[in-house]
């Protein structure tokens, strides 16, 4: 029976690159999107040709009803999730001193909240197992904070502890918790960037190249395979050597 993975934002980018990756070796995999019907569609299509089974669920990550609906359809299709990626994001560029109140909340509420609803909401049929593996999709600037980005580093630095306490308490139940902290990556997050400062940014990357969604879809999907077993609590860096 293949392990099943639920996958937050997988319609684009990162995620969809996961998605494709779990596909591609046979997994099941629940292609979450918010927004994208479309894109979802042809991302679980992909998957469907190439040997794997998916089936996209639309739920923002941030309403918990949407994403107590999400893991029944998972049970329901295929038992349970064994795996969840919780990958889904936003971010903004903009000045401590504008961010307002609600923009505050509604970061904090997909980029954070979001990860304790998936996990929450997924964690028994692991438990029940005694088996299971999170991965949560943090970012560098949660390291090492971004200048204009306070509340994007302040809650992938929140996804960061999540992962370390968490991992020390579901141990004993056989699951693992780790996240991912990606550097500079192609995809549509960056996309307001213009062409300058990308370059200023490929140029600080000693690996001399901006990351792909496949560089970090690698390591998600180490860290959910049996060779990533001994592996939690750990934040494991995708960035080119950026951050060191
Ligand atoms: P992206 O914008 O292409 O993907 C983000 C995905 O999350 C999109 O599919 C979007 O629809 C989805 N999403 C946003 N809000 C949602 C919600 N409320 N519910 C469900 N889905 C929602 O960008 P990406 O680079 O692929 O981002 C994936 C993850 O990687 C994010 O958590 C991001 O913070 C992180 N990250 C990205 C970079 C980078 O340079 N691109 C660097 C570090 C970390």
């Amino acid at each position: 029976m293949p392990e099943t993975v639920i996958i937050t934002g997988a319609s684009r980018g990162i995620g969809r690159a996961a998605a494709l990756l779990f596909g591609k070796n046979g997994y099941n995999v629940i292609v979450n999107y918010s927004s994208s019907a479309d894109k979802a569609e042809e991302v679980c299509s992909e998957i469907n040709a190439s040997g794997g089974c998916a089936y996209p669920f639309k739920a923002d990550v941030s309403d918990r009803a949407a994403v107590d609906g999400m893991t029944a359809f998972a049970a329901e299709k295929f038992g349970g999730a064994d795996i969840l990626v919780n990958n889904a994001g936003i971010a903004e560029q903009i000045m401590f001193c504008d961010i307002t109140e609600e923009k505050w909340d509604r970061l904090f509420a997909v980029d954070v909240k979001g990860v304790y609803n998936c996990t929450q909401s997924a964690l028994p049929h692991m438990v029940h197992n005694k088996y299971g593996r999170i991965i949560n999709v943090s970012s560098m600037w949660g390291i090492t904070g971004a200048s204009c980005e306070v509340h994007y580093s302040a809650a992938k630095a929140a996804v960061i502890g999540f992962t370390k306490a968490l991992a020390k308490e579901l141990g004993p139940s056989g699951i693992t918790v780790n996240a991912v902290a990606p550097g500079v990556i192609a995809t549509e997050m960056n996309s307001r960037l213009d062409p300058e400062t990308m370059d200023a940014l490929r140029e600080e990357t000693p690996l001399e190249r901006i990351g792909t969604p496949e560089d970090v879809a690698e390591t998600i999907f180490f860290l959910a395979s049996p060779r990533g077993a001994f592996i939690t609590g750990e934040t494991i860096s995708v960035n080119g050597g950026f951050v060191i």
